[in-house]
């Protein structure tokens, strides 16, 4: 036995991966593939790496020094779970067996459960950055116990993205924490990126500019308070040119956009716990109401408003755009980091949520300088329970604010679609509301149900004789 740490699964996340490991000081990697080629390949391509081939379980397992310690990273679901199978029989307790691969949060409760049970360790982490940051240094979110992390950290320190001289990881908390954690970040990508839409279509059809003229704006917006990758890449996307048809490639890519079921996820998740994630639940449905031909093309013909948007000062409504862009931004960021602190608090993980934005400002698909605010947010109040009440925030919010409603009035006015614009909004206005007509839903679920309601100037739970005389009367709690 001479590998320190082994990868099973050899497509491009887990060859990746490996190489990244094979390339850092100190780290003998064994690697196995249930199918040979990709094993072989994988060897024979990259002599520099000094890999240890194995061609079973148990050759993997006899490959490894103990503690022994594995990354998975193959298809999540069943194949997930024959490999965990298959490891639990080679390994010994004390080994680690860490899961790379996206798994549902729930999952990860369940495997590590049932491993924990052998006396080996289990470790769902959560790895985002692609095939590129799986070579060169993804943002690493692993959960599982603190022992695993005593041998796992240094390893992981090593391979992480780097930003501001600090590594992309962090030992997030126990069981499936990390994969918790990466689930949000997913969800907050997509939020992110419907923005980003929301404001491209905006420009476009507000200003009449070409994708090549808006790359501009985005690459200009990335030397900003925007600064990030999605926004580097959208200025990328928006250049190219289809070699082909000559015309733009956005306008030659068919308008379904696909997911793979993280943000769903997300959603799901914060609906159960009760949080409102609008803005990532209205980009996964923008996802999904794309993704339906047959509809869209049966109501293209329903009335819209009559004017067409006709913007005057082109540079004044791009302005506008990316205030809006922030503001929702700063909105979409503060759901998703709400979702983190209820999930810890309902799974029972000790979570810093100041840590998480840190390890998410390098590898990952949001890195971004924004990411520093709220580290910033969360080490002068570790409680904060609204992100966007931070000083830094409220300030932005408040800059950006009398923008962000013309934007929205204006993409409803012309029959634009902004849902996440205007979800963003929707929640700060309702965040600030004195009164809610929450209200009324109490009267209302009184009146059929007999649901009872709280008043506001005194104690206990009331219920109206509303088939009766109407009067009050003390009631039971009943919800
Ligand atoms: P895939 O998700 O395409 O999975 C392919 C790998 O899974 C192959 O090595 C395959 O082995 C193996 N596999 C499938 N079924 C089984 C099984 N029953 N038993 C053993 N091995 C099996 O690979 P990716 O590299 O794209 O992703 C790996 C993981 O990383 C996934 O969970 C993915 O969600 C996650 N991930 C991916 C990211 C990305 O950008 N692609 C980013 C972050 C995480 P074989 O060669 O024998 O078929």
């Amino acid at each position: 036995a001479r590998a320190n740490i082994g990868v099973v699964g050899l497509a491009v996340m887990g060859s990746n991966l490996a190489r990244n490991l094979a390339s850092r000081e100190g780290n003998v990697v064994a690697v196995y593939n249930r199918s040979r080629a990709k094993t072989d390949e994988l060897v024979t391509d990259h002599p520099e790496a000094g890999f240890v081939p194995a061609f079973s379980y148990d050759e993997f397992a006899a490959s490894l020094v103990r503690p022994r310690t594995a990354v998975i990273m193959v298809k999540a679901g069943g194949p997930t779970d024959a490999v965990i199978d298959a490891l639990v029989e080679v390994f010994e307790p004390g080994d680690i067996i860490v899961d790379g691969g996206n798994a549902l949060f729930s999952d990860t409760i369940r495997r590590e459960k049932a491993v924990r049970d052998t006396g080996i360790n289990f470790v769902g982490m959560g790895v985002s950055g692609g095939e590129e940051g799986a070579l060169l240094g993804p943002s690493l979110m692993p959960g599982g116990s603190d022992e695993s992390w005593i041998t796992l950290g240094p390893i992981l320190r090593s391979i992480a993205a780097v930003a501001e001289g600090e590594p992309c990881v962090t030992h997030i908390g126990h069981d499936g924490a990390g994969h918790f954690v990466k689930m949000v970040h997913n969800g907050i990508e997509y939020a992110d990126m419907q923005l980003i839409a929301e404001a491209y279509d905006l420009i476009r059809r507000g200003t009449g500019k070409s994708p090549a003229e808006i790359a501009d704006v985005f690459a200009e917006w990335n030397r900003g308070e925007l600064e990030s990758y999605l926004i580097e890449i959208t200025a990328e996307v928006l250049r190219q040119v289809d070699a082909e048809t000559q015309k733009p490639l956005v306008d030659v890519i068919l308008d379904q956009a696909g997911a793979k079921g993280t943000g769903a996820w997300t959603v799901q998740t914060a609906l159960s716990l009760g949080v409102p994630v609008s803005g990532i639940a209205e980009a996964t449905f923008a996802r999904s109401l794309s993704s339906h031909p047959e509809q869209r093309s049966v109501s293209r013909d329903l009335p819209g408003p009559a004017d067409a948007l006709d913007v005057a000062d082109a540079d004044a409504f791009i302005e506008e755009v990316r205030l809006a862009l922030y503001a929702s931004k700063i909105v979409a960021y503060s759901q998703g980091f709400d979702e983190i602190r209820a999930g810890a608090a309902e799974y029972g993980w000790d979570i810093d949520l100041g840590a998480v934005s840190k390890i998410w400002r390098g590898g990952c698909i949001i890195r971004a300088q924004f990411l520093n605010r709220i580290a910033d947010a969360y080490a002068a109040t570790p409680d904060l329970p609204v992100l966007l009440t931070a000083p830094y925030f409220v300030e932005a919010l408040g800059r950006g604010q009398d923008a962000w409603r013309r934007i929205v009035q204006t993409a409803a006015g012309a029959g634009i679609p902004a849902p996440a614009f205007s979800s963003s909004l929707a929640y700060y206005d309702g965040l600030r509301a004195e009164r809610l007509p929450a209200a009324l839903i109490q009267g209302q679920r009184d009146f059929f149900g007999a649901h009872t309601y709280k008043r506001i100037d005194k104690d206990g739970t009331f219920h109206t004789l509303w088939s009766g005389d109407r009067t009050e009367i003390e009631a039971e709690d009943t919800h």
